[in-house]
């Protein structure tokens, strides 16, 4: 499933140049999105970026100051919220508190005004979606939190609208919750082949559930991707840090190498050699190396002479998580690297202690390079 990579895929959903500004402000600049049918989208960015004005504005509670919606090629301006088949869950839930869950399901059904049999058999199908049937006559102050997010995404979804746009679906619920409950989301978009397009600040949220991501940044979108391919391929600094841990090592291009880019810095000797071919950078240029903490190999011993990228410094903290151990190390230059270091198995031989002079090495491949 991957329509954005083929070229003849016609997108279901089309943002053209959108901008929106409230007064002076400008929430969303000059946009231009697409995103396909069945596709699970995840929008993604600090607080204030624009998310959820984006979405607000393909429901349409909002109306672009300039720019273009299309769904199915039909421009949105003029057609109101409740004649999209666009519907909206709120982070909030705003489910209605003396209405039984059935018939908090069941509301918009009535608004329609759907045959009661029909009604009927659509509030089952749902209630077994989301697994409640069990509680289908208690109120919403019986419920605890998962069950009321439960309802609200019943009740989202009994429209059956052809989109369906979350606001912080999982922002209410405690972490173990809310990672189950990603799955459970991730399963039921599958199962109905809807499009959902979630908008959240969890960027480990964005990246189990998303077949894309778009991250946003002042009313932008700076990369739109696979979560792989954000995660390994950051466009920007912004995103490298923003999306996962990253180190960030900065230096100055010396020039090209067999292929390798030679990188100085005042954090290494010899100067560092990447493997970023897409990149076209000239010399002495600044540029930023980054590289994720889990790709970064910590050892007491000293490399052979062979080996290229490496860094010298002191361990200057050590987390232990259970499946990981964090390590700080603080190089020379002042500046301090994370590294991981997965824990296979239950016995660790001679591990590295707090103050231990250590070698930080990384592949080639490992890092990329990011223009300052
Ligand atoms: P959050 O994650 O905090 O919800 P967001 O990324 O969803 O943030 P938006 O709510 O879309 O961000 O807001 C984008 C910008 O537009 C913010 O600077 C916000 O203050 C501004 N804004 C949003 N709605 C309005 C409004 N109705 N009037 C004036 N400014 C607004």
């Amino acid at each position: 499933f991957a329509p954005w990579s083929d070229p003849a895929a016609k997108p279901l959903i089309r943002f053209e140049n959108v901008t929106k500004r409230f007064g002076d402000a400008v929430a969303v600049d000059h946009l231009s999105l697409n995103i396909y049918e069945s596709e699970f989208f995840c929008l993604l960015g600090p607080s204030g970026c624009g998310k959820t004005t984006l979405m607000r504005m393909l429901a349409g509670f909002e109306h672009p100051s300039e720019g273009r919606i299309t769904l199915a090629d039909r421009d949105l301006a003029g057609v109101p919220p409740y004649r999209r088949p666009v519907n909206m869950m709120f982070q909030s839930y705003a489910l209605f508190p003396h209405m039984s869950v059935e018939r908090n399901i069941a509301f918009g059904l009535k608004q329609d005004g759907l045959p009661k049999a029909e009604i009927a058999a659509r509030v089952d199908e749902m209630l077994r979606l989301v697994q409640l049937e069990r509680l289908a006559k208690r109120s919403p102050s019986q419920l605890s939190g998962g069950q009321r997010q439960r309802v609200a995404l019943a009740r989202a979804l009994a429209k059956k609208p052809k989109v369906l746009l979350l606001d912080e679906p999982l922002g209410a619920l405690d972490k173990k919750l809310r990672e189950e409950t990603q799955f459970e989301l991730m399963d039921i978009q599958h199962d109905l082949g809807m499009t959902f397009v979630v908008v959240t600040h969890d960027q480990e949220e964005a990246m189990t559930m998303a077949d894309r991501i778009a991250v946003m940044d002042h009313g932008r979108i700076v990369q739109v991707a696979t979560p792989g391919e954000i995660y390994e391929q950051p466009k920007t600094r912004f995103i490298a840090e923003f999306v996962g841990d990253v180190n960030i090592i900065e230096g100055n291009v010396l020039g090209q190498e067999n292929g390798h880019w030679r990188v100085r810095s005042r954090s290494a000797q010899p100067p560092l050699t990447i493997d970023d071919p897409d990149e076209v950078l000239h010399s002495d240029q600044a540029v930023a190396i980054a590289v994720r903490p889990e790709k970064m190999v910590i050892q007491r011993d000293p490399p052979g002479t062979d080996a290229v990228n490496v860094l010298t410094g002191e361990v200057w903290d050590i987390g232990y998580l259970g499946d990981w151990t964090v390590y700080r190390v603080k190089l020379a230059s002042g500046e301090i690297l994370r590294v991981t270091r997965a824990n296979r198995s239950r016995y660790v031989e001679s591990p590295i202690d707090w103050d231990e002079q250590v070698y930080v090495t990384f592949a080639p491949d490992a890092a990329v390079i990011l223009a300052e």
